[in-house]
């Protein structure tokens, strides 16, 4: 019933840890080209572990 607004309105991005999509965020208006982990977890995971080849 009130699935009137479109997600699709803002942009996206996946989560290359977590490898999940997330939206953008109003805190990240400014930087939202460097923004490429979904939260600051992830990042600080992204740091500890370098990716593996799978
Ligand atoms: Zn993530």
């Amino acid at each position: 019933m009130a699935r009137m607004r479109k997600k699709s309105e803002l942009p996206s991005k996946i989560c290359p840890v977590c490898m999940r999509p997330f939206t953008w965020r109003r805190k990240w208006a400014r930087d939202w080209e460097h923004v490429i982990y979904c939260s600051v977890r992830c990042r600080g995971a992204a740091k500890t572990r370098p990716a593996k080849k799978i």
